[in-house]
């Protein structure tokens, strides 16, 4: 694995309008490092343990994005640092991230994750409930998350054409929300989609981030 080409390979096939958040999620400290010396200051992350471990061990202009599920016990452990919560699904959670932003003073940053592929999942929102999540007459209250954009992730499959409508369908959601006036706390220009397998489509589709791990690191081992 040549980190650094991988990193300059997918730079040159992006837009620069697409941010490269690296998924360093699996890989060590010292695989990160190898990515940051590539000039790559905004990795990803879905466990809170583990980025609070690479947090504390790598330097501290990185950005780090949590961009998995988070449950509402743990956002207190990342509230300080994190720069970006990718995968906000529910009221609940973003009144848990307001919390610990108001007792440290810091606004924090959310996507809204919205479900967009025809598998089954519990996590995100439909399209039909994001307006009215944005639109929540409690949201304005939220005064320490600020909201971003929105973050999807299309159905696993070789199928091009799908995941392509799927990316459209949410960069069309995107665009109908930035015509609604939704209030100071909600600014829509972010729009994170796109994978390892998928992120040049989802670029072509007008995202602003594609979260990228495998074709950078190479394949993860779970264990
Ligand atoms: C792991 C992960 C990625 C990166 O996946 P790759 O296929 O390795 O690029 C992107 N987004 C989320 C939410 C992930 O959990």
């Amino acid at each position: 694995m040549n980190i650094k080409n991988n990193i300059q390979n997918i730079r040159q096939n992006l837009p620069s309008t697409s941010q490269l958040i690296a998924v360093s999620k699996t890989h060590p400290v010292d695989v990160v490092k190898a990515a940051y010396e590539a000039g790559q200051r905004v990795f990803g992350e879905n466990k809170v343990q583990e980025m609070i471990n690479k947090y504390e061990a790598l330097p501290k202009d990185i950005e780090w994005h949590m961009i998995g599920h988070l449950q509402r016990n743990k956002v207190k452990y990342i509230a300080s640092f994190v720069t970006l919560i990718h995968a906000v699904d529910s009221m609940k959670l973003l009144e848990e991230i307001n919390k610990q932003g108001e007792k440290i003073g810091r606004v924090i940053r959310c996507l809204i994750q919205v479900h967009i592929a025809t598998e089954e999942t519990k996590f995100g929102f439909s399209p039909e409930e994001v307006l009215s999540l944005l639109q929540n007459n409690a949201l304005p209250q939220l005064s320490h998350v600020q909201i971003e954009g929105l973050m999807g992730m299309a159905t696993f499959t070789d199928d091009v054409a799908q995941v392509r409508k799927e990316f459209r369908a949410l960069k069309s959601l995107f665009d109908t929300l930035r015509q609604v006036n939704l209030g100071p706390h909600v600014k829509m220009h972010e729009l994170s989609m796109g994978m390892s397998s998928d992120y040049l489509i989802a670029a072509e589709e007008g995202s602003t981030m594609v979260r990228i791990g495998s074709a950078i690191f190479g394949s993860r081992n779970y264990q």
